[in-house]
């Protein structure tokens, strides 16, 4: 059977391989079968070999969107200290949102949609609130690697860095650049990061999952819950005794998981990387010869996603141009940032450079179109 190629370029959920798609055809299974639990096993130790050593940390799966991984971790990890949770674009204004929501003692720190993390402010912010009051420090700092807002990579190594010297756990929401980007845990010392099985990995949508520090969720055990299904300990620790998930699992889409990740290994990590800064390139390369700016400056962009400013020429508009791609097997996505008017193009998933040259092919005669209006 062939199946149409359409090509996302929308951050997720990416494009993947037929041989992705296919693995979710497979007998009816019960979840609860010890067949079943040899997958999973499967999938929960080699999401973490990915980024760390099995024997440090461990997987643990959830049914749901990347956000439920995010949702569980904050919902669970934080005892009675103070949570610090990086801003700057709308994946950490949601983190924010949900430590609102659970009633944290959180602490926001705003900084710019498109330039780094000021490190050093970062720091006097975190000094300034374990000298003045002790008994509520800062125990974790929450922060976005790539911030799909925009494209920025923030700097999570730095930021590992003080965590590191104030002896606080980092929380990273790794959504858009885990399996994309090299990454790892304990050199960048992250205790917790959050993703799910439809961005880099190259899965469909349907898992989320936190890669979380033996040693830093053991000690979350003695937390009050502060809700069910997304409770980070009680999912952990059913997973290690049963090697299921406490709840039904999105049984095809771990099954397609399960193949997503043996092609990621065979292709390896730092290859991908490559593969998506080629297209990248290409992509940066064609946009410039359209007179396209782009949002993010070079250095502070992941090359995983570009934030391209909406150009002021009569007879553009998003929606056209969005359906004139559509028609030609693209999918872009609008912009989300406020303060200035975006698209986005995403160049994650299973896409090769050649595509991205037709891309910008058909965005030439888009703009040559209008042009004769
Ligand atoms: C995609 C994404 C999420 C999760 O979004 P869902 O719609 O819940 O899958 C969270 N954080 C970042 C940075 C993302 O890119």
């Amino acid at each position: 059977m062939d199946i149409k190629r359409n090509i996302l370029l929308n951050p997720g959920p990416a494009t993947t391989s037929d041989s992705v798609k296919f693995a979710q055809v497979v007998p009816d299974i019960c979840p609860r079968e010890n067949d079943f639990g040899t997958v999973m096993e499967f999938i929960s130790l080699e999401l973490t070999n990915l980024v760390a050593s099995s024997g440090k940390c461990t997987t643990v799966l959830f049914g749901g969107s990347g956000t439920a991984a995010v949702e569980s971790i904050l919902s669970s990890v934080v005892d009675n200290g103070a949570i610090l949770i990086i801003n700057n674009g709308a994946y950490g204004k949601r983190m924010c949102e949900i430590a609102e929501i659970y009633k944290l003692n959180y602490i926001e720190f705003k900084s710019s949609p498109i330039d780094g993390i000021d490190l050093n402010e970062l720091e006097n912010k975190i000094r300034s609130y374990n000298i003045n009051e002790k008994q509520y420090g800062i125990t974790h700092v929450a922060v976005i690697h790539h911030e799909t807002t925009t494209g920025i990579l923030n700097d999570i190594k730095g930021v590992g860095k003080i965590c590191r010297k104030y002896n606080i756990d980092m929380i990273v929401d790794a959504m858009s650049s885990f399996a994309g980007i090299p990454i790892n845990m304990e050199e960048m010392n992250i205790k917790y990061l959050a993703s799910s099985s439809n961005k880099c990995i190259q899965g469909m949508a349907g898992v989320s999952f936190v890669i979380a520090n033996i040693e830093a969720l053991e000690k979350t055990k003695s937390i009050k819950s502060r809700n069910l299904y997304l409770n980070l300990y009680k999912q952990y620790s059913y997973f290690k005794d049963n090697y299921q998930m406490r709840f039904t699992p999105p049984v095809q889409v771990l099954y397609a998981l399960k193949q997503a990740i043996i092609e990621a290994k065979e292709e390896t990590i730092e290859k991908r990387y490559k593969r998506y800064k080629s297209c990248c390139k290409i992509l940066w390369d064609g946009l410039d010869r359209l007179k396209l700016k782009r949002l993010v400056k070079d250095e502070n962009a992941s090359m995983l996603l570009t934030s391209i400013i909406e150009p002021n020429i009569s007879g553009y508009s998003f929606e056209e141009l969005h359906d004139y791609l559509y028609e030609r097997g693209f999918t872009i996505y609008p912009g989300k940032i406020c303060s200035t008017n975006t698209f986005r193009i995403a160049n994650i998933g299973e896409i090769y450079p050649e595509e991205i040259k037709n891309f910008i092919e058909i965005l030439r005669e888009y703009f040559h179109e209008i042009a004769k209006h």
